[in-house]
């Protein structure tokens, strides 16, 4: 298994450590022929509009909207639940996104007060995670230490769509078939089980899929 970073804008170093520590081999996409090589895309944080702009720049757009909509599985955190986002609301006019879940969200949409906060937040569904529980299968799963740095709040979720986190009513963490996105940086946590999350959806779809 190998999982793409898309390495146009933004902070990727951090989602390569984490899924270093995972086990798994990291490829930096930058051009449409390092999609070839990858199971999944990792769509860091950063800025949305500059991504989008460097997407379309580097002719990467379309071939990874391609990519998802053949199946692809991909985490988006932050400005990359944003690009995967159906619809975004206070972008730029000529920002694009893939619509690969079906989301509303609104750029920097926690508003002024909650630009930066930290939540510790419960996730639906989520195993314990092994290097703190000894791997106790009944043990209960620990909250997940989210950082959120002006964050897209996600104002409406298609009928697909699993809210699996929310902090104060709104989503921060959702999926739709092999698309993960949160509205915080799992990458800047300690705690692997965002990733893992991305690593059995390209399971499920091998498991699934016909040999090519
Ligand atoms: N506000 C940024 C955007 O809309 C996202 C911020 C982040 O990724 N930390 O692209």
């Amino acid at each position: 298994m190998k999982i793409g970073l898309l390495a146009l804008q933004g902070a990727i170093e951090p989602h390569a450590r984490s899924l270093t520590r995972l086990g798994v081999a990291t490829l930096e996409v930058r051009r449409a022929e390092h999609l070839d090589d990858v199971d999944a895309l990792v769509l860091p944080g950063g800025e949305s509009t500059t991504i989008s702009m460097l997407l379309e720049r580097q002719e990467l757009f379309e071939p990874l909207a391609a990519r998802l909509a053949d199946g692809m599985p991909a985490l988006g955190t932050c400005a990359g639940m944003v690009l995967l986002a159906s619809e975004v609301l206070d972008g730029r006019s000529d920002q694009r996104s893939f619509g690969a879940i079906d989301l509303s969200v609104r750029r920097n949409g926690f508003g002024r007060q909650r630009d930066s906060f930290e939540a510790d937040i419960t996730v639906a569904g989520l195993r314990p995670d092994p290097d703190r529980t000894g791997g106790e299968p009944d043990h209960e799963p620990e909250p997940f230490h989210a950082v959120f740095i002006r964050a897209p709040l996600v104002e409406r979720v298609g009928p697909d769509v699993e809210v699996l986190a929310s902090v104060d009513g709104a989503p921060v963490l959702c999926r739709q078939g092999g698309v993960i996105v949160s509205s915080f940086h799992p990458e800047l946590a300690a705690d692997l089980r965002i990733h893992q999350l991305l690593l059995s959806a390209v399971e499920r779809g091998a498991s699934t899929r016909p040999p090519r």
